[in-house]
């Protein structure tokens, strides 16, 4: 699967299957008849898009929702893919460049509304232009009973027996009628590999702490959790050989991995975490793909991982047996910073930095949560929940207050000094600290010098993180550490829109008490 990992990163610019992606891609990839049920906004296209790449010949796509087409094609063709569609939206001289492309071999996915096929000559088309896999979207459109059925999906069941070829079918409706009556059919009643897993994982308590001293941090939770397997995820290879250090010092069974090592040790390392009892293995992002140990029973991130889709694919190596697990996601300015400057300096178009930032976003969101996290990360990834009684939230929930006013005064003592400081240079000016730098500035004579004494340094700290999490500051990419305001601080600083701010960051390790505010 490297190969689909390289596509994924390359193609489609992700760095993480989302949940339940990457068994379906598995299955589709290998020629499978494949029924696969997932939440919309899930990420379903690239379940049948990415195995058309790697698959030889065409993959049709039948879907009913022709902007919907339009969209997947436009996009694939800006990725490099070769992609077109036949619909009765088409023009004349659409249809013809997308046959003539056909016919010269260049199109990998060939997008076709249900329509299509009831014309003469489609499944001969189909045949001698190589079709190696169909794939529905909207599969349960083919119930009858239910609100979207649409006839011509009948005939999808034949043209799969005409080309003998493996269907790869797609729907977020999960009951068991409708789905009956998809494998009837659309499989001719064979009932094909099915993915109809939730994604919710309610065994792994979920839990994020700002980073306060990271290192202790993890010790101490590492301490907590003597003898029992884990993986401490950093975020650069040389914190996974200190920190592996440092837990060794204090009696821990563990070592380092990351992809700069020699293969050799690196398949030592997995044998041993594979056989061994209560390994702790501290690791970049390397360390997983192979790995298929049941009994992980914690995962730390010492650093903030890179996305929301990276983050649960992290933790979620814990507990696969179902027993219960345990996860702590560390997060600080720093991480925010090195994550959006990765972003800003990528080599990636436009568009897709701004996907990756608002991705970004939705982890840190989740960071920043003041409400129980799994029902923000389910709802991230399409799925309904309650409150799950299984994270640090639903333990404990935060204080939380109106941070409105403090904001507008961060934001104000940001926008007076042009844009152009750090976070610890505006806190002197917020405190009334007159340092060399504030007074070689003129900035104690700036009238938000000293208008937030109502919190020390670091409620102040935590006031800027969480504005940073809430994509109200962001750092600007060409001034290193300088604070921008963003768009959405706007209505905030007018006072047209309030903001709640959590009181404390809890902090799972040292219970210290909850910041001064
Ligand atoms: P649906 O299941 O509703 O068809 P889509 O395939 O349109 O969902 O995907 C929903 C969104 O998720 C899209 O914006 C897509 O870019 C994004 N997405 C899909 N897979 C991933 C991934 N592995 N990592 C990050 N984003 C993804
Ligand atoms: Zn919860």
């Amino acid at each position: 699967m490297q190969h689909a990992h390289d596509l994924l990163r390359q193609v489609f610019g992700f760095d993480a299957f989302r949940p339940g992606q990457q068994e379906i891609v598995e299955a589709v990839t290998g020629g499978q008849n494949v029924l696969a049920i997932m939440p919309t906004g899930g990420g379903k296209s690239l379940c049948f898009q990415l195995p058309a790449l790697v698959r030889e010949g065409v993959t049709v796509v039948i879907s009913p929702l022709i902007a919907l087409m339009r969209d997947q094609v436009r996009g694939l063709r800006e990725a490099g893919v070769g992609a077109g569609a036949l619909t009765s939206g088409n023009t004349p001289e659409e249809n013809d460049a997308v046959m003539d492309a056909l016919h010269r071999g260049e199109i990998k996915l060939l997008y076709m509304a249900p329509e299509r096929l009831a014309s003469l000559g489609t499944e001969r088309l189909l045949r001698n232009v190589g079709t190696s896999l169909i794939a529905v979207d909207e599969a349960h459109c083919v119930s009858q009973w239910g609100h979207d059925f649409r006839p011509d999906y009948l005939r999808i069941g034949e043209l799969r027996q005409a080309l003998n070829v493996p269907l790869a079918a797609f729907t977020a409706t999960a009951d068991a009628e409708t789905q009956g009556e998809i494998v009837q059919k659309l499989f001719g009643g064979v009932q094909p590999t099915s993915f109809l897993r939730g994604f919710d994982r309610p065994n792994i308590h979920l839990a994020f702490a700002a980073k306060e001293n990271p290192r202790n941090q993890i010790l101490s939770y590492a301490a907590a959790r003597r003898g029992r397997s884990g993986i401490v995820y950093c975020g650069t290879r040389a914190k996974t050989e200190g920190l592996s250090k440092a837990l060794r010092d204090e009696g821990h069974l563990s070592c380092h991995y990351h992809g700069g090592m020699d293969p050799d040790d690196r398949r030592d390392v997995e044998r041993r975490f594979q056989q061994e009892d209560g390994l702790i293995v501290v690791a970049t992002v390397a360390f997983g793909m192979g790995i298929d140990k049941p009994d992980i029973r914690w995962v730390a991130h010492a650093d903030l991982p890179k996305s929301i889709e990276a983050y649960y694919q992290e933790i979620g190596r814990a507990g696969r047996d179902g027993a219960p697990a345990e996860t702590l996601t560390l997060f600080g300015p720093d991480d925010i910073r090195l994550r959006r400057n990765q972003i800003d300096e990528g080599l990636a178009p436009p568009e897709r930095r701004a996907a990756d930032h608002a991705r970004l976003n939705s982890l840190l969101g989740l960071a920043e949560a003041v409400t129980c996290r799994r029902q923000s990360l389910l709802t991230y990834f399409g799925e309904t929940s309650g409150p799950c009684g299984n994270c640090d939230l639903c333990d404990q929930p935060p204080e939380t207050f109106d941070g409105t006013e403090a904001v507008r005064k961060a934001l104000s003592a940001i926008l007076r000094t042009g844009e152009y400081f750090g976070s610890g240079h505006l806190i002197d000016i917020l405190t009334g600290n007159a340092t060399d730098k504030v007074r070689g500035r003129g900035h104690d004579g700036l009238p938000t010098f000293g208008v937030g004494k109502e919190f020390d340094r670091r409620g102040w700290q935590a006031v800027f993180r969480q504005m940073m999490g809430h994509d109200l500051v962001r750092p600007d990419p060409e001034r290193h550490g300088a604070l921008r305001m963003t768009d959405p601080a706007i209505p905030i600083l007018k006072g047209e829109q309030s903001i709640t701010l959590r009181r404390d960051t809890i902090s799972v390790s040292s219970r210290r008490p909850a910041i001064k505010m």
